[in-house]
């Protein structure tokens, strides 16, 4: 017997989570997406306690947050230390060192179009959606441009900007009007979808799974190139599903924008800050935009938001153009300055190639054996693993099934696309925690797939 609290499934022990739950629900808002009876106490690197004292592994890192873990030491010293010195001045209308600091390292690190790394500027906001009312703000400053492309599957966030190009749930979008100016949403080239179709390059109709083909055949009926401010894009889209596009689709992006004067610019909200195994995603394919926008991952917990874009881009902006209270917390910076330190001591980068292409190699192998799973794709420790039910059609209460059964033993996890589940571990994790979280990832799907075809 299952317990439950409020509907959502409920491990027990669970009196005090219970008590969390029911207190949750009277007082706060309705629209967050809960979807199991997980309320936390602490946690340590990849390992996280509820408040019954249950223990579970972490595949999903606070919607792939914490990218050194629950509390790292580093980041905790770095983030105590400020507080200790202050903990605001307002850099809008202050000089601060941290954000000048932080500003320096990303700089260095966070490629721009044909830009050396002094020739780049950093603009600071809160969150995700922030950097991308930032980035659009900076595309529309241009004389004449103010149409955007995004794509379909797209998540950018939920301000009134951001989520004009959000198109991954029509319950984000529902009662919202379009911010006016004009936002064209086309097909993602999603290599998984490619490779089903089958066709290859005898591919009657190249368009739908060629973004640049698709924009000239279609968009361009519409909209004047020269009034294209920016293709808004996530190297590898998260919400919309893990969705890892085909290989040919950002050089000729890329070729497209430089043709058009069209400002690329790449959510890396998900994707950045190492997540792929690249600090940024985009790097998988050897091309570089003109403006990035990172949030997430990058203060490993602590609210911040990055923009990177060239002095010639950004250098337009004049006082006053754009800004932010908060932005650049000096807090906030000391948290990133220290993930990025940690990044470069423990080797992040190659740590989560090498546990990726073993996740997704074991994935592979375990999926020929469990027709459930129609999809394992991904790069680093940002995998998509979707569900089909017996007759092969996409089933996200299958999906449901396996994330709820997955909370039950131990194992956090997140639901992605129509009918995913995204693998999003702190960076952290190690080798045996993530042989242990697989394994009880493996056993929930062998489960749950036992339990389908005693029903069909
Ligand atoms: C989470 C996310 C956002 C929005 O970030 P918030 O901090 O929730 O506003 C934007 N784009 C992508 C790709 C994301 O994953």
């Amino acid at each position: 017997m299952v317990s439950h609290q409020n509907g959502f499934v409920l491990r027990e022990p669970g009196e005090k989570s219970r008590d969390v739950i029911q207190r949750d629900i009277k007082t706060l808002s309705p629209s967050y997406t809960r979807s199991y009876g997980f309320a936390v106490d602490h946690g340590q690197g990849a390992e996280v306690w509820d408040v019954d004292g249950n223990r579970y592994i972490d595949f999903a890192a606070g919607i792939a947050v914490l990218s050194t873990g629950y509390s790292h030491p580093r980041v905790v010293k770095a983030i105590t230390d400020q507080a200790q010195k202050y903990l605001h001045i307002g850099g809008t209308d202050f000089f601060c060192p941290k954000p000048v600091e932080l500003a320096e390292r990303l700089q260095q690190i966070v490629p721009i179009h044909h830009t050396a790394p002094e020739d780049k500027l950093v603009y600071f906001a809160n969150s995700g959606t922030e950097s991308i009312e930032a980035a659009l703000k900076l595309a529309r400053y241009q004389e004449g441009r103010s149409h955007v492309i995004a794509f379909y599957g797209g998540f950018h966030g939920r301000t009134m900007g951001s989520l004009s190009l959000t198109a991954s749930k029509y319950k984000q979008r529902e009662g919202y009007p379009y911010i006016p100016g004009g936002v064209t949403h086309i097909p993602y080239p999603s290599r998984a979808e490619c490779d089903d179709c089958g066709e290859g390059s005898d591919c009657s109709d190249q368009s739908w799974c060629d973004a640049v083909a698709f924009i000239e055949k279609f968009v361009l009926k519409m909209v004047s190139p020269s009034e294209i401010a920016a293709v808004v894009v996530e190297p590898i889209q998260g919400e919309g599903g893990y969705l890892v596009p085909r290989d040919d689709f950002f050089p000729k992006l890329r070729e497209f924008c430089d043709k058009h004067g069209i400002l690329l610019v790449v959510d890396e909200i998900q994707s950045g800050v190492g997540r792929s195994g690249k600090f940024t995603a985009l790097e998988h394919w050897g091309v570089a935009a003109d403006i990035v926008c990172l949030a997430k991952g990058l203060g490993s917990g602590m609210p911040i938001g990055a923009v990177v874009a060239s002095n010639k881009v950004m250098g337009q902006w004049v006082p006053g153009a754009h800004a932010s209270t908060f932005g650049g917390n000096p807090v906030s910076c000391a948290a990133a300055l220290a993930t990025l330190d940690v990044f470069e001591e423990e080797g992040l980068l190659a740590h989560v190639t090498e546990l990726g292409d073993y996740t997704l190699d074991r994935l592979t192998r375990f999926k020929a054996d469990h027709p459930i799973l129609k999809r394992i794709d991904g790069k680093g420790f940002m995998i998509g693993l979707d569900f089909v039910d017996a007759n092969g059609e996409p089933a996200p209460k299958l999906r449901d099934a396996v994330v709820n059964q997955c909370y039950l033993d131990g194992l956090l996890t997140l639901g992605c696309g129509a009918n995913g589940i995204r693998f999003a571990p702190p960076l952290v994790l190690t080798r045996e925690l993530l042989d242990e979280g697989l394994m009880i990832l493996e056993r929930a799907i062998a489960h749950i797939e036992e339990e389908m075809w005693e029903t069909t």
